[in-house]
Parts: C-alpha cells; sequence; structure tokens
C-alpha cells in the first residue's frame, strides 16, 4: 500500500519535477557545416553534450573562402550531415528533440540560410521551438561548459570580458548579461585569423588551416633560432633581416589614451607582401624569422590593445586612477575563436595583462576546449538554451539569416517572441 502510494505521490509531482530535454543544434555561418546534440537538465547548471560533428568545406586550392562555393557546399551537406545524425542519436518524428537552435547571424547569408531553412522546416514537422543564436553569443557562452584542461574552473560570472579572434571577427567584448553586451575593441579591417592565413600563405604554407600550419611551422623552428630571433628589434628595417616589423598602433603615449580602441591586422599583411616582393622571394631564414614575427607580433598587438583598454576602462579606480571604473567587478576573461585555440597567444594573455593588476584581481582565464573554440553548433546550442531559459523567447519563422549583427542589438532584430508559459513548461516540466 505504502509503495502504491509513493508511486502516485511521485506521479502527482511528476509534471512538477524537472526533467532533462533535448537540443538539436546546427550552425553554418561560414565554412563549417555543424550539428550537434545537447542534454539539458538541472537549472543553473550547463548542458551536457552527446555529441557533435562538422564538415569543413576545403578551399585550400583557392586560398580562401569563397561564398558562393561556401553555399554551394552547406546546401549539399547540412541536411544529410543532419540526417545521419539524427539516426545515430534516434532523433526522428515520434522522439524529436524538444528545442532546434540554429545560427541566425552574423556571417554570409547563403551560408546561414542553407541552416536556417533546414531548421525551420524540422521546427515545423517536429513542433517544436526555433531559436534563431548570435554566433558570437555562441563563442562567449560555450566558456560556460565545464574544460579538460581547467576542470575546477567556475562557469565565468557577469560582467566578464569575452576575447573574441578567429577567421571572422576579432572583438573585446564586455557582457554585464545574456542581453547587455558592449564593443569595447572592433574591429578596423581584416580579422585576426584572415591576417594570420594570408600571411601564412604568402610565405609558401600550404593546407586548409592556415594558422594551424603556421603554429606548427614555428613551433618546429629550434628554440635557440627563437631566442635569436625574440631578440631582433623589428621596430625598423635596421637589423640583419631588413625586416621592419612594429606594432601597428602604439600605447597611450604621455598618459593619453584613444577614444575609440580598435584592432587593426591588414597592416601585417601588406609589410609581409612587400617584404617577399622587394627580397624577390626569401630564403629558409628569412622564411623562419618572418612566420615567428608574423604570429608573435600579431598576438602581441592583440595583447597590446586589451592592456590600453584595461588602462581606459580598468578594474578598479585605487588601482588605476586613470581608469574610468567601466571594468569594476570583472573577474573572468573569456577567450574563444579559432585563433584563440593558439596556445601562442593563450600564453602571452595569461602572461601579459595583468601588468597593472594586483595578484588579489588577477583575471580567471577561461579557454574553452580546442574543439569548442573553432566554429560549432555546441556553442549555438548552449547560446539557443539559455535565450530559451532565462530570456523565455523563441524566434519566429520568418526570420531571415542576418549578415551583420551587432552583438549589442541581440533583442532588437524583429523575429522574437515570448515562449508562452504553457509551452516553456511543456518543455522544461518546471514548476
Ligand atoms: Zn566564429
Amino acid at each position: 500500500m505504502l509503495k502504491r502510494l509513493s508511486w502516485r505521490y511521485r506521479l502527482l509531482l511528476a509534471p512538477l519535477a524537472r526533467r532533462s530535454y533535448r537540443v538539436l543544434a546546427i550552425e553554418s555561418s561560414c565554412d563549417d557545416s555543424c550539428v550537434a546534440l545537447l542534454e539539458k537538465s538541472l537549472p543553473n547548471h550547463p548542458p551536457i553534450v552527446i555529441d557533435h560533428v562538422k564538415l569543413t568545406l576545403d578551399s585550400s586550392h583557392i586560398g580562401g573562402i569563397m561564398p558562393t562555393m561556401a553555399h554551394d557546399f552547406h546546401n549539399e551537406s547540412i541536411a544529410q550531415l543532419i540526417s545521419d545524425f539524427s539516426k545515430k542519436h534516434n532523433i526522428n518524428a515520434k522522439t524529436p528533440p524538444d528545442l532546434i537552435c540554429c545560427t541566425r547571424g552574423p556571417g554570409m547569408v547563403g551560408s546561414l540560410n542553407s541552416s536556417l531553412q533546414v531548421a525551420k522546416g524540422l521546427s515545423v514537422a517536429w513542433n517544436v521551438p526555433l531559436i534563431g543564436v548570435h554566433h558570437m553569443l555562441g563563442h562567449i557562452l560555450v566558456s560556460q561548459l565545464p574544460k579538460k584542461e581547467q576542470p575546477s574552473l567556475k562557469s565565468p560570472a557577469y560582467p566578464y570580458l569575452s576575447l573574441l579572434c578567429s577567421g571572422g571577427h576579432s572583438i573585446l567584448v564586455l557582457s554585464k548579461s545574456i542581453s547587455s553586451h558592449e564593443i569595447i575593441i572592433d574591429l578596423c579591417d581584416i580579422a585576426a585569423g584572415d591576417a594570420i592565413d594570408k600571411c601564412a600563405r604568402e610565405l609558401g604554407l600550404k593546407g586548409n588551416l592556415l594558422g594551424k600550419e603556421l603554429e606548427k611551422y614555428v613551433s618546429e623552428i629550434p628554440q635557440s633560432t627563437k631566442d635569436v630571433f625574440g631578440k631582433v628589434n623589428t621596430s625598423s628595417s635596421a637589423n640583419e633581416f631588413g625586416l621592419s616589423f612594429a606594432l601597428p598602433l602604439r600605447g597611450p603615449r604621455n598618459k593619453k589614451i584613444p577614444d575609440s580602441i580598435i584592432f587593426t591586422f591588414a597592416p601585417f599583411l601588406s609589410r609581409v607582401q612587400h617584404y617577399i616582393s622587394t627580397n624577390n622571394g626569401i630564403d629558409e631564414a628569412q622564411k623562419q624569422f618572418l612566420a615567428y614575427k608574423i604570429q608573435n607580433t600579431i598576438f602581441d598587438h592583440i595583447v597590446d590593445r586589451v592592456n590600453v583598454a584595461l588602462k581606459k576602462h580598468g578594474i578598479s579606480k585605487s588601482e588605476n586612477p586613470l581608469a574610468d571604473g567601466k571594468f569594476d567587478g570583472v573577474v573572468d576573461f573569456i577567450c574563444s575563436g579559432g585563433v584563440a585555440a593558439n596556445k601562442s597567444l593563450r600564453d602571452k594573455l595569461a602572461n601579459n595583462l595583468n601588468n597593472e593588476r594586483t595578484l588579489e584581481t588577477k583575471f580567471n582565464f577561461h579557454f574553452p576546449d580546442l574543439s569548442l573554440c573553432t566554429d560549432n553548433a555546441v556553442m549555438i546550442g548552449v547560446a539557443g538554451i539559455e535565450i530559451f531559459e532565462n530570456l523565455r523567447i523563441k524566434s519566429d519563422l520568418k526570420i531571415l539569416p542576418i549578415r551583420k549583427w551587432p552583438l549589442n542589438e541581440l533583442l532588437t532584430q524583429s523575429g522574437w517572441e515570448k515562449v508562452p508559459d504553457e509551452e516553456y513548461h511543456s518543455i522544461t516540466k518546471s514548476s
């Protein structure tokens, strides 16, 4: 009798208890077709990644991503990828996911649209809500997931800073909540990853992931040679290599801080091109020196600009009287995006960003696992879940891809609608 009562009691309570729900996520904003399955259960806990897959367009033979090629690639691959993935995880009309998250922007419109139209179709067919996710929000929020190399690190807490660096974007963002973001450092020309790829191509490196090839090439230069390279002053061309490779923007002089702080990476490429053309090609020693300088100086520029931002906005006026205090309360610093996967950049940030800070206020650096730094669908699922649970909104079926979508305009785009309480509770089964 007691057993029966207890069972009935549990049944009565079951609709109020939180259950786990499944999220299918899709991303195709650039040259990666990605699908992921996540499971969300406990509130205030990150979701569990069940699986994720990725197909990357091979554009090594043409030396860059052509939007039309990427569009065709996604149109050809994404539906099949989702179909195979769904079969593997028993996702179908009888056992659909509870939520579909898909990148809406920013990115190449054709590429974004390939996934968005499939996602809309699945949302209609399975009658599950659709979340059109901001790609950069995904790069930020993926840092909530447990990290293999930083297992004891807690999820970042607002307010926090995010350095997002890849082939398509390079920005520093201050986030105060899921819907409050301010771009602290913006990009004025090509992104860091784009500059690195193009410089690597000028050096004659081959492959689809040229940034990785450059990192590998530099890592194979003997340490004794790198020690010598490190001592060569390239602030002018008066050195044994005749190479001028200074930082494109200088730090604040005479306590003057620029009104707007920017990243600029195009000058690195033009210097490499100029050096190679004026030398009529390069020998192996010059190639090694250039490779070493490209990687180090680009990363030095990133660190230099972030340090200017720290000087301007500070963590605390007591530590830096010149600061306006905008960064007060910031403890967590996220570094995400394809370029953030580079260990040399991670080391430079960890070692050089705290110059003017006391030990007590050191940043907690969050470096997402390498597979989650580059574009992936997991981050889209994580961000979609946050939007669904914390803002209780979803996308309507009329949404279009957005090529340029500033992160500080997350909610001002059309296409958001409130999730009815009944629908929200039927998915989360929360009371
Ligand atoms: Zn990205």
